[in-house]
């Protein structure tokens, strides 16, 4: 499928309920969150799409954001924090107003329009429109976004758009590991306990120079949850993907707490599967998924396996696993890939985010240019919307700049190799971590 195919299909997949967004919005009305009916005949520009995610702090270009502001992106917002929006003022408007609405995911492709919950005046500062909120929420809701001008929707330019998201949440955090499924071992035969220590470890070497501690590391199998309407049998191997539609076994994630471990919920939950089934797929997590807690965007899955090919598949050595599980986590943390891979960007329909905007990580073009083998680009074509994968490739990338950063989208030749996140990648990391409620 061309691209411009992609993108029809995609936007019609996106689409809102028009109808039920303006019954919900009259239904919000009446509780008094706000009516919208009252703010001057501005209440039914609602937003119209939600193609593309505006996500606080995330330093790459997005070049298709600024032109759907006006009509619609989605928002995720954490509660307790406090956001500033802003861009080039377009001296050939007004100020738009930003009106900023409640979506509720319907299933993973559809949203519903709620209520407007902010209808906010610009700030002009030296050229630029900026607009301050605080989130306001208790939970960790989508928004979408509006800009009116006169009544309508604004048409002029949105250009350098930032998004900056600012919480005090603390700069620890624990982990959930959860084995789901028996534990089918390492290639280099290490017991769970050893790769439970070894993660840990990896971790705590990984984040710890951002200022970020890791507190603790909680082993628990999926076979314990008796509440679980999926049962997880820890005598044979879990295939994420074939056993369940849900390739990210988000049931599993926000652990509960117990008497004996009163603080695992808020824990981030690497779910240990014996493989992804996806070629050549060792790891998952959603970008940005910033739920330390339980539901959609809550968990991390690493594979102690992969498939090589369709029919054969082979084992991570314990160190690969860490290092797979880190990578991963740095995606739920807001990390992209230093280089994207071609099939992120066009599954992403932005192609100026073909790097992470980092200016310190360095990028490698020959990446880009790579065509993959065509059982592992359908793989890359077909993930779970939002998926952030890291593959394994036979053949090797040491010539790219950013082979041995720990968010390169290839995993290592010699993992031991493996560099640390650079200044830049720690600091989003620590501002992502007092952003999510924890
Ligand atoms: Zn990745």
């Amino acid at each position: 499928m061309d691209r411009n195919a992609r993108m029809e299909q995609m936007k019609k997949k996106r689409l809102f309920s028009a109808f039920l967004g303006i019954l919900t919005a009259l239904w919000f009305s009446s509780c008094g969150i706000l009516d919208t009916e009252s703010s001057g005949g501005e209440s039914y520009l609602t937003p119209k799409e939600a193609i593309f995610a505006l996500y606080a702090n995330d330093p790459a270009p997005n070049d298709s954001l600024g032109p759907h502001l006006s009509t619609g992106v989605l928002m995720p917002v954490h509660a307790g924090a406090q956001y500033t929006l802003s861009f080039d003022a377009d001296e050939t408007h007004e100020a738009p107003k930003l009106q900023l609405y409640r979506l509720y995911p319907r299933d993973s492709e559809y949203y519903d329009v709620g209520s407007q919950t902010k209808n906010l005046t610009a700030i002009d500062s030296a050229g630029r429109w900026v607009y301050h909120f605080d989130c306001g929420e208790t939970s960790t809701p989508y928004w979408g976004t509006v800009l009116v001008e006169d009544g309508e929707y604004y048409t002029g330019a949105v250009n350098n758009l930032r998004f900056e998201g600012v919480g005090s949440n603390s700069l620890h955090f624990s982990l959930n590991l959860v084995v789901v499924g028996s534990y089918g071992g390492t290639s280099d035969d290490v017991s769970l306990d050893s790769l439970s220590r070894l993660i840990l470890e990896e971790f705590r070497s990984a984040f710890s120079p951002g200022g970020i501690v890791v507190d603790t590391l909680f082993l628990h199998h999926a076979s314990e949850r008796s509440d679980l309407s999926s049962s997880y049998p820890d005598n044979e191997p879990w295939l994420a993907g074939k056993y369940s539609d849900d390739y990210f076994v988000t049931e599993v994630g926000g652990w509960p707490n117990s008497d004996a471990e009163p603080d695992v919920y808020n824990a981030l939950d690497i779910v240990l599967v014996h493989r992804i089934e996806k070629t050549g797929v060792l790891g998952l997590s959603q970008l940005f998924g910033g739920n330390l807690g339980g539901g959609s965007g809550s968990t991390v899955v690493v594979g102690t396996h992969y498939l090589k090919n369709s029919s054969l598949e082979s084992s991570q050595s314990a160190l690969q696993i860490a290092l797979t599980a880190v990578h991963e986590s740095g995606h739920f943390f807001g990390l992209r890939h230093t280089t994207s891979q071609a099939s992120e960007v066009l599954s992403s329909l932005d192609q100026s985010n073909y790097h992470d905007g980092l200016d310190d990580t360095p990028f490698c073009e020959a990446l880009l240019r790579m065509v993959m083998s065509s059982e592992i680009s359908e793989s890359l074509a077909s993930m779970p919307s939002g998926a952030m994968p890291r593959v394994y490739l036979a053949k090797s990338l040491e010539t790219c700049p950013d082979a041995l950063n720990p968010m390169f989208p290839v995993s290592a030749t010699y993992p031991e190799d493996t560099e640390d996140f650079t200044e830049d990648q720690l600091t989003l990391v620590a501002k992502m971590l007092q952003l999510y409620p924890h």
